[in-house]
């Protein structure tokens, strides 16, 4: 089945907003197995929205439409689509209690306009919304399926998990099962060829890769009768996956973070941790603190941008910053080897390098970063040069630095085994 989606708002074509909504969207319905040819982008306008809608129409099974659901003047989505489709927009009683019930209970007066929200076009579905006014709504017409989301996200997205999911999964005779294999510590290319084999004979399942920043995200997605069979089909797939790329996977389940598998690690192995930051600035730090329930094993943040604090707080030696330079193998190692003695931690690890524009010389260019991690007194150290504005440096330092921490904590494990 073929899908598509319109995405309504003016603040949309003025870049005033960035269309999230169509990234999950677009995400979910790959999850489902439907196939996505086209999205756009419509203002608030009724004629052109309604061209937008009959095109969608005429080329795919299912449109889905989000925005334009709420109270306002310039709110017309479910006016332009019941245009479109020959229906009337009617009282819908359950939704107009909701909507009061909705104000009662925040104490909030209602203003005329926000009974346009209870119209709904004739013989729709109504799709409840938990978390604001404007209720979603599906139409079916020969064949064809239309759906209106309203536009915020945190209205949008638990309405179509909960509301439209077990409806599009409904209407499939097939069940779409799949499972996101995510790699780290492997660059994409590498991936592609340790598995080019598997896609090049691939039918059901399928492999599809996705580089995200530093870690590289395989989809591997099933059809079949039931989620069971599904299941059947894509267990031999993952084994092969497991036995090609070993402990670089870090997770099978979409929903976890690299930020959140090293965490995972460090409670498992009843280890803390503490980080020093130069050129990230407490990216690491906040990154990990992401992860709820951290503070079970997240122990200090230092940081230490000036020589003097690298000094001061971690104990770096003068004569080492003199010879050497901030942005060194060694002043790593001691900023490592300073976090653990300062917070007592088993984890330390250290992050310093030149995020640009400017600092930068031959012998030190931009993008070059040194990071340390120490394990129960064991260092390891890498050098890196990385690539992109300081934005992208830094980010890119930040997953380099979980992933070396990740890397020496199995290490770790390993010398313990022996
Ligand atoms: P409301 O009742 O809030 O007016 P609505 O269904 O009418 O909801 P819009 O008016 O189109 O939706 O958008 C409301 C807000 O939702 C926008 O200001 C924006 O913050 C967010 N939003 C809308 N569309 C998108 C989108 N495609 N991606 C991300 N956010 C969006
Ligand atoms: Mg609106």
């Amino acid at each position: 089945m073929i899908v598509e989606l319109i995405s309504v708002g003016t603040e949309l074509l003025l870049g005033n907003i960035v269309n999230t909504n169509a990234a999950y969207l677009s995400e979910r319905c790959a999850d489902l197995g439907l196939s996505c040819f086209y999205q756009s982008v419509v203002g608030d306008n009724e004629e052109r929205l309604m061209a937008t809608i009959k095109t969608a129409l005429e080329r795919s099974d299912i449109v889905v439409l989000s925005g334009g659901l709420g109270p306002t003047e310039d709110d017309l989505t479910k006016e332009a689509a019941a245009k479109v489709m020959g229906r009337k927009l009617l009282m819908h009683e359950p939704s107009r209690r909701q909507i009061e019930g909705y104000f009662k209970q925040r104490k909030i007066e209602l203003t005329e306009n926000n009974w346009k929200q209870a119209m709904m076009p004739e013989e729709a579905i109504v799709v409840d919304n938990a978390n604001g006014t404007a209720p979603g709504v599906i139409m079916e017409e020969e064949g064809k399926v239309m759906i209106l989301l309203p536009g915020p996200p945190n209205e949008l997205v638990p309405m179509f998990e909960t509301g439209i999911i077990p409806y599009l999964s409904d209407k499939k005779s097939e069940t779409i099962f799949s499972q996101t294999v995510k790699i780290c510590g492997v660059g994409e290319s590498k991936v592609e060829t340790v598995i080019k084999d598997l896609i090049d004979g691939q039918s059901n399942p399928t492999i599809a890769p996705y580089a995200k920043n530093c870690e590289v995200h395989l989809r591997v997605t099933a059809k079949a009768k039931n989620e069971a069979e599904a299941k059947l089909l894509m267990n031999p797939v993952l084994k092969e996956l497991e036995e090609r790329f070993g402990q670089h996977i870090y997770t099978m389940d979409k929903d976890t973070s690299l930020e959140k598998a090293v965490a995972d690690l460090l409670k498992e192995r009843e280890l803390n941790i503490s980080t020093a930051e130069s050129c990230t600035g407490g990216l690491l730090a906040g990154r990990l603190i992401n992860v709820s329930g951290v503070s079970e094993v997240y122990q200090s943040g230092y940081i230490t941008y000036s020589n003097k604090s690298k000094r001061k707080i971690l104990g770096v030696k003068k004569s080492l910053l003199d010879k050497k330079g901030a942005v060194s193998k060694e002043t790593a190692v001691a900023m490592a080897r300073g976090t653990a003695a300062a917070s007592k931690a088993k984890v330390a690890v250290a992050v310093t390098g030149i995020a640009g524009p400017e600092g930068g010389t031959g012998e030190k260019p931009v993008g070059l970063v040194y990071i340390a991690c120490s394990v129960c007194g064991k260092t390891t150290v890498k050098k890196y040069q990385f690539r992109g504005n300081r934005a992208k440096i830094r980010e890119t330092t930040v997953s380099s630095a979980l992933i070396l921490i990740r890397q020496c904590i199995l290490e770790y494990d390993a010398e313990r085994r022996k």
